[in-house]
């Protein structure tokens, strides 16, 4: 790609939120660092069944590999089987707008198997390896119940609200203030999650412009576990 071109989608890249979901909360959680919803976590062992309802063979075939990192020798201590069942607990689509995922066991919850749980709504064939790592560890970040790493109850993001709103208001998020309010400035309560201190590489944490925080605080695109992302997700699925 030329120069502009990577620019380009490394701006479009950063206009692209993620939104992780509880069914029937409609509770939109957002952003960045290592904290796990004590009711969406998984049982240390356990076998988590992943299909696709659709989608670029060549496409799924990464995104498996990328997603088993998760689960590689020496972190979580989870399964990831893909199969081609319809049946799985996670249920993956490329056909909705957005990317997004349910947290953790609350997937167990939607029961129609024509529904997903989890959408690439921009990975194409031709999306590169760094945009689709980022997104797809992202992702399966929400499924084995990490919150974004923004709300994490350690906190301290000191955010220009006026600026978040005017720009997640419009074009490509237009999101409503309710939407904001929920995915960007509430935290995530201490006693609801398990939490270490706010970890600016974490594939959790959103890009954030230094537009975005009066104290001129920003954080650039993750794409990859960071250390603290590994050390927190063994901690939380140990080997038993
Ligand atoms: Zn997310």
């Amino acid at each position: 790609m030329e120069n502009q071109e990577m620019e380009d989608q490394e701006m479009e890249d950063q206009d692209q939120w993620c939104f992780a979901w509880v069914p029937g909360d409609e509770g939109v959680e957002g952003a960045n660092r290592a904290a796990l919803l004590n009711s969406a976590k998984w049982t240390p062992s356990s076998t988590i069944t992943v299909s696709f309802l659709d989608g670029d063979e060549s496409v799924k075939q990464r995104v498996r590999q990328v997603a088993q990192r998760w689960t590689a020798p020496g972190l979580a201590n989870l399964r990831l089987i893909f199969q081609d069942d319809n049946d799985s607990l996670i249920r993956i689509s490329f056909k909705h707008s957005g990317s997004w995922s349910v947290l953790g066991t609350q997937c167990k919850s939607i029961t129609d198997p024509a529904r997903p749980t989890m959408n690439y709504g921009w990975l194409k064939p031709e999306s590169t390896d760094d945009a689709l790592r980022r997104v797809v560890l992202h992702e399966f970040g929400h499924a084995l119940g990490l919150i974004h790493e923004h709300q994490n109850p350690a906190g301290g993001i000191q955010w220009n609200r006026d600026a978040v709103i005017r720009d997640l208001s419009g074009p490509p998020n237009n999101w409503d203030l309710e939407k904001i309010e929920h995915n960007m400035f509430r935290p995530i309560e201490k006693k609801e999650s398990n939490f270490t201190s706010v970890d600016p590489k974490s594939i959790m944490m959103y890009p954030l412009p230094a537009k975005w925080t009066t104290n001129g605080f920003s954080i650039g695109l993750n794409s990859d576990l960071s250390e603290t992302d590994k050390a927190f997700i063994r901690q939380q699925y140990p080997p038993v």
